[in-house]
């Protein structure tokens, strides 16, 4: 049995200022730091004892985790569990990543953003290398706003073939042609994040193998549907996992989407799915065609 897990505790703070997001330069409480500690302190408590399930783990803080110590300690200690498959987690990068050397690149993996304004590309390009050095598997991503085309281009530029760049679509944005061309020369996958996927009624894999879960247990079957379906420690997950089709109307994240059936992102993303590297990266070539849709927006 294979499953992905997607989990968020209530950290929620940052210390970037990124004028796209409501978590910028936001502080937490020490009761709440404490509580974030303690209740991801029970989830690695519990992926180390659930050894019948093969393991996949994508840390999706609201916040920036990896400037938390309690953070870089889980990812070096599930990276080690062979169990684990992966060990993934969404970082700005903005702390060193030395600490990786002590993880196991066979499954320790990053999902890293870089945030033009926050950071110089020089200062992000630095950490980036130190990942490759580390041998630690990574990718990058920009939100695709037009302000940020140019630092996306030199990036791009930057980064090594093998380090797969992804764009966002920015939220609330609409791309006309031309602007959705252009952004996909830089990811050959835009097509996929450009406008939200309509899921409702649509075969998901989350809630079957893949479980968004809350620093107090709760499961759900993504982060973008509310209902809990049972709960990680008092065992009721298990007999909840089951084949469902989707609830709602939209899907517009690719921590969601990349589960959605009829998209086959599973396959394009295979060993890497939770940290957005496509099977086949690097590329020869970038790809002309779009990507296959379930339904899109007019
Ligand atoms: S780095 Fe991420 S969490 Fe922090 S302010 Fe920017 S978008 Fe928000
Ligand atoms: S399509 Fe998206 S919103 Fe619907 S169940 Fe799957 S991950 Fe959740």
């Amino acid at each position: 049995m294979n499953l992905a897990i997607l989990y968020r505790g209530p950290l929620a703070s940052c210390n970037y200022d990124c004028p796209y997001c409501p978590f910028a330069k936001r502080h937490d409480p020490p009761e709440l730091l404490r509580a974030d500690r303690a209740a991801l302190t029970r989830f690695t408590g519990w992926v180390a004892e659930t050894t019948d399930v093969r393991l996949s783990v994508l840390f999706t803080p609201w916040g920036e985790g990896l400037t938390r110590s309690w953070y870089r300690d889980a990812m070096v200690s599930l990276s080690h569990l062979p169990h684990v498959e992966r060990v993934v987690i969404q970082t700005n990068l903005a702390a060193r990543v030395d600490w990786l050397a002590d993880a196991d690149p066979r499954s320790a993996a990053l999902w890293t953003t870089y945030h033009p304004g926050q950071v110089t590309r020089e200062r992000f390009l630095r950490r980036c290398s130190r990942l490759s050095e580390l041998g630690i598997r990574y990718s990058v991503g920009v939100v695709g706003l037009p302000e940020h085309l140019d630092e996306a281009r030199a990036l791009r530029a930057a980064l090594p073939e093998e380090v797969y760049l992804w764009v966002n679509a920015a939220e609330g944005r609409r791309y006309d042609a031309t602007e959705e061309a252009t952004w996909t020369e830089l990811d050959p996958h835009f097509g996929y994040s450009v406008r939200p996927h309509l899921s409702l009624g649509q075969p998901c894999h989350a809630g079957e193998t893949a479980v968004s879960v809350l620093g107090d247990g709760t499961v759900r079957r993504c982060h973008f549907i509310q209902t809990p379906i049972g709960n990680l420690y008092d065992g009721s997950w298990r007999a909840a996992l089951m084949p469902r089709p989707c609830g709602t109307s939209i899907c517009d994240c690719h921590i969601g989407y990349v589960h959605l059936k009829p998209l086959g992102l599973r396959d394009v993303f295979a060993g890497g799915v939770l940290e957005r590297i496509p099977a086949d990266w690097p590329r020869r070539h970038l790809v002309q065609a779009g990507p296959r849709e379930v339904q899109r927006r007019p």
